[in-house]
């Protein structure tokens, strides 16, 4: 992915834009990059999107602020920055769904942020969204993965189309409310009469009623079914991050756009590495003869065993780094280590053999502690990782 502009390049407004110059100048793009008006150019619908993205952070005042201070990576959902299938989040569909109102009614394309809703000038209806735990083993979460799952979600009926009419047939106008979908009561109350506007029972809202209804999806113009979905995790994501997989929710009954899938991540513990932010930790258990005499040995690593050198002499506490073997960055920034920490094993039983060859050790002079300037003390050590 290449690298984002800044959003009020991107809006070209100064950073002290007002809340109606960042309105304005959005708006002027939206019309200038609007795919429908622009058929010929292939670039315009990624400047409309790209326009979009910025109007929805700079115009919400936490998520301005947020950017203010920390930039794309204080605004980027999990799946920002090159997450493959996660393109930064934004559809064609999430931007007349969110955005549409901005044109208000002396829209200057007419009906297009009204797409397809068959009633005057109504908002188009948006399904739930659905939530899906997936369990990622520490693999998976360092290099990322693609995974393919069954979703069950409502998708819209092939028969009809999506309206629930028999056969796709159109539609007629509701009596009740005229195909408005709403209908006004007038209620009597203590404060004497009052009008109160509520949706229309008989269409639910739509304006419209079905004369004979689609066989297949008895007049819901959607159908539950198991969807194959293919999800391409980015490598680096953590414990309870989400991400969102645009109209792969539920499809509203009888036409509309599906909701999102909404994807939450669990981590699955691996029996031998620990994470740390980027980074895997093994904690490694030497004999006081390995590390005294030095040895090689394979270790676990998230790509399978690698074989390590200690090295004659090494003290309890040493830590080893092997460099780019932990998990990828989510943002895209390399790859973090595996650390190796290094403890040695402090035989608790012994045969009277070993005792009497120990004993007879006890007092020879390399036995003694004599910690040194490398022999660095614990906190040292720590100030040496993390600083
Ligand atoms: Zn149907
Ligand atoms: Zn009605």
């Amino acid at each position: 992915m290449a690298k984002k502009r800044d959003f009020y390049e991107v809006l070209g407004v100064d950073r002290g834009a007002s809340a109606d110059e960042i309105k304005k100048a959005y708006r002027k793009l939206a019309i200038k990059f609007h795919p429908d008006k622009n058929p010929d150019d292939p670039s315009a619908e990624d400047k409309f999107k790209e326009a979009a993205e910025a109007y929805s952070i700079l115009s919400d005042e936490s998520k301005r602020q947020r950017y203010d201070q920390y930039g794309h990576a204080g605004v980027s959902g999990a799946g920002g920055g090159g997450a493959g299938g996660f393109s930064g989040g934004f559809s064609m569909d999430d931007i007349f769904s969110q955005f549409g109102d901005i044109f208000g009614d002396s829209s200057p394309f007419g009906d297009i942020f009204g797409r397809g809703g068959g009633g005057g000038g109504r908002r188009m209806k948006k399904g739930s969204d659905l939530r899906i735990k997936l369990k990622l083993n520490l693999e998976e979460i360092a290099n990322g993965v693609e995974k393919k799952i069954k979703v069950k979600r409502h998708v819209t009926c092939n028969t009809c189309g999506g309206n629930g009419a028999k056969n796709g047939t159109s539609l007629t106008n509701c009596g009740s409310c005229n195909g408005t979908g709403q209908v006004r009561k007038v209620v009597s109350t203590m404060l004497g009469q009052m009008v109160s506007t509520s949706t229309c029972p008989t269409c639910n809202g739509d304006g419209k009623i079905i004369s004979e209804r689609c066989d297949s999806c008895a007049g819901e113009g959607r159908l539950l079914q198991d969807d194959l979905i293919t999800l391409n995790i980015p490598g680096g994501v953590a414990e309870g991050m989400q991400l969102s997989m645009s109209s792969k929710g539920n499809v509203p009954p009888r036409g509309g756009i599906a909701g999102d899938l909404l994807i939450v991540i669990e981590e699955e513990e691996d029996s031998q590495l620990k994470r740390d932010g980027n980074n895997v930790v093994f904690d490694m258990h030497l004999s006081f003869i390995d590390a005294t005499l030095g040895t090689s040995t394979e270790i676990p690593t998230i790509d399978g065993k690698a074989r390590i050198t200690i090295d004659a002499g090494t003290q309890a506490g040493k830590i080893l780094r092997l460099k780019g073997k932990g998990i990828k960055d989510i943002n895209g920034y390399g790859k973090g280590d595996q650390l190796v920490h290094i403890n040695v094993w402090t035989p608790q039983q012994l045969t009277s053999d070993e005792r009497q060859t120990l004993e007879s050790l006890r007092h020879s002079p390399n036995f003694q502690p004599k910690p040194g300037k490398n022999e660095k003390g614990f906190f040292d050590k720590m100030k040496d990782f993390f600083h």
